[in-house]
């Protein structure tokens, strides 16, 4: 039994790591967005990277919040100065991650959300890969898709059948995913993001600070 002095906190605050790259991709309309929303509401220590993009804003996106839209050319220049981290074309249009941002929060131990897709979260495990947790969004069902689709009617017909014949395609790259997710219920699916990230905030290789603060537990014992 130990009757001493009450124990001196050993650090005197968190313990210092990495921030990590929590990424979402899921074929359109499984219900990425809402869950990226919904955890961004709950979860304070994780901020949005807002991609830049070559395509026009929908109803209600605002410049530099949801995208930063650009042109084709801003767009190039940006990806030919080295600016973007990842890049990839989706649906006739680009997209891309600014670099500087998520380097400087990763580096900061400050947790970053994307919403990319397979070609982008291929990018960030070759260049990234220690600092990456990659997560998979499946619909409940074929039919829940094309409904949540339909649904959103926000894009003309054309673009709603491209994009179910695309999701087929996107789902095809699930298992290159760390966790798959299947988004029947979206409080759920809340519950289970919210585990991973608990869990991967504590992993040993994520802590950088973990020598120091065990040394320094260690000359009080
Ligand atoms: P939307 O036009 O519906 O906002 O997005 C279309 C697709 O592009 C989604 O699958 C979304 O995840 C993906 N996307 C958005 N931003 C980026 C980005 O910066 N990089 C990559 N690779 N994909 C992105």
């Amino acid at each position: 039994m130990n009757n001493g002095p009450s124990p001196q906190p050993l650090s005197s605050g968190p313990i210092a790591r990495r921030g990590l790259l929590f990424v979402l991709s899921s074929p359109s309309g499984a219900g990425k967005t809402t869950l990226a929303r919904r955890l961004l509401e709950v979860d304070k220590d994780i901020a949005m990277s807002v991609s830049v993009t070559t395509r026009k804003p929908r109803p209600g996106e605002v410049d530099g919040q949801d995208y930063v839209f650009v042109d084709a050319a801003r767009f190039s220049g940006m990806r030919d100065g080295g600016e973007l981290l990842e890049w990839a074309q989706v649906f006739g249009n680009h997209y891309g991650t600014p670099r500087q941002p998520v380097e400087a929060a990763v580096r900061e131990g400050r947790d970053v959300l994307f919403d990319i897709d397979w070609q982008g979260a291929q990018q960030l495990a070759e260049k990234m890969a220690g600092d990456l947790v990659r997560i998979f969004i499946l619909p409940p069902s074929g039919p829940a898709l094309e409904e949540r689709l339909r649904g959103r009617n926000q894009d003309p017909v054309e673009v709603v059948a491209r994009r179910m014949a695309a999701a087929s395609a996107e789902i095809s790259h699930w298992a290159e995913y760390d966790y798959v997710v299947i988004n029947a219920d979206v409080d759920k699916s809340l519950a289970s993001l919210e585990a991973i990230l608990a869990a991967e905030r504590v992993r040993r290789d994520r802590q950088t600070g973990l020598t120091a603060f065990v040394r320094e537990m260690q000359k009080s014992l």
